[in-house]
């Protein structure tokens, strides 16, 4: 395509952001999360979502952070929730709390096991057994929507692409109607699921989660334990940077607007972006991809 007719450059096409947080653990970090949300709600995000830790450990940190960002914002929030920790009936207490708050969305998700990533997963005696089921509980609960997970190289524990796939077809049988991908640096990789999974006849939005290399040895670190490759070219750019925070930050801004504004001029309009409570470097890709502040919307 000639580069004047990308997208990216040809006047950018109407895009839908979302952005992921995680519920604060102090007061300092309360205080960022909150800066980080006020510079990127006028953006319009078409919703905003919160992490539940690992096992449920920040159940009431979730809650509260939605609670905030329903009572003072605008913004759509999103609650993630997953299976592991906890019996049905304490799960399905979570999601009744959401629906009392008038929190609409969740991100359904199995969760990590308990013994950590890498050990096998075993569902709580009582709880749910799998993501598909959540989702169906969820649905069965109120009138949500829900969105899962989507993993383009495959989550580690499926067996094959196909096992990976229509475990996916599941939850979205079960309800589901967006998923979002694990991160991930090759933008061929994701289009090449993409057409697996549309092969198989799922039509549902994949929406590619992405995540901007504040640090890249902490990314390269957490994509090896969830099963996310990390190409050597991306760790060849921030080599020898390790002392030189200014250039990190210059050389992450300029990776993570290659990766989105590739994936625009290959057609995607829907953006995900793991945020890590930090604004500015997803404020700059938003803009790149032509998005601009709107007015203030404060709830009345
Ligand atoms: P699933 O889709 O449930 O798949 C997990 C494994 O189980 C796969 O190997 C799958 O093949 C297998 N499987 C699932 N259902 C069945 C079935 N019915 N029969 C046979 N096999 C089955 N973790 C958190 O703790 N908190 C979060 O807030 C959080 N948010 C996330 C958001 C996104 C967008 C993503 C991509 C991941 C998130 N995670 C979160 C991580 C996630 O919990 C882990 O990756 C976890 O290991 C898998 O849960 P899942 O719902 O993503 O996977």
């Amino acid at each position: 395509m000639p580069d004047a007719l990308r997208p990216s450059r040809a006047g950018a096409p109407p895009i839908n952001v979302s952005f992921e947080f995680f519920p604060p653990k102090s007061e300092e970090m309360e205080t960022a999360l909150w800066a980080s949300i006020e510079r990127l709600a006028p953006l319009n995000p078409s919703f905003v979502s919160v992490t539940y830790g690992a096992g449920g450990s920040t159940r009431q940190r979730t809650h509260s952070t939605l609670a905030r960002l329903m009572n003072e914002t605008s913004l759509k929030p999103a609650a993630h929730l997953t299976c592991v920790g906890a019996s049905r009936s304490e799960i399905d207490e979570v999601v009744t709390g959401y629906l009392d708050i008038g929190v609409r969305h969740i991100v359904a998700l199995r969760g990590d096991p308990p013994g950590g990533i890498g050990t096998a997963f075993a569902a709580h005696p009582d709880g749910y057994s799998t993501s598909t089921d959540l989702v169906a509980g969820v649905r069965k609960i109120g009138d949500f929507e829900v969105s899962v997970s989507a993993y383009p190289e495959k989550h580690p524990e499926s067996a094959t692409f196909d096992q990976d796939i229509d475990v996916l077809k599941a939850k979205i049988d079960a309800g589901a109607t967006r998923a979002i991908t694990q991160f991930f640096f090759e933008n061929d990789m994701y289009l090449r699921y993409l057409d697996r999974v549309r092969a198989k006849g799922i039509n549902i939005p994949i929406v590619p989660g992405l995540v901007p290399v504040q640090n890249f040895k902490q990314t390269a670190s957490f994509a090896q334990k969830t099963g996310a490759s990390v190409p050597a070219w991306l760790a060849s750019r921030f080599e020898g940077l390790e002392e030189d925070a200014a250039t990190r930050r210059l050389v992450a801004a300029a990776v993570a607007a290659e990766q989105a504004l590739d994936l625009m001029d290959r057609g995607v309009q829907d953006f995900h972006f793991y945020t890590m409570n930090k604004a500015d470097l997803v404020f700059a890709i938003c803009h790149m991809l032509g998005l601009r502040p709107q007015p203030a919307q404060k709830a009345a």
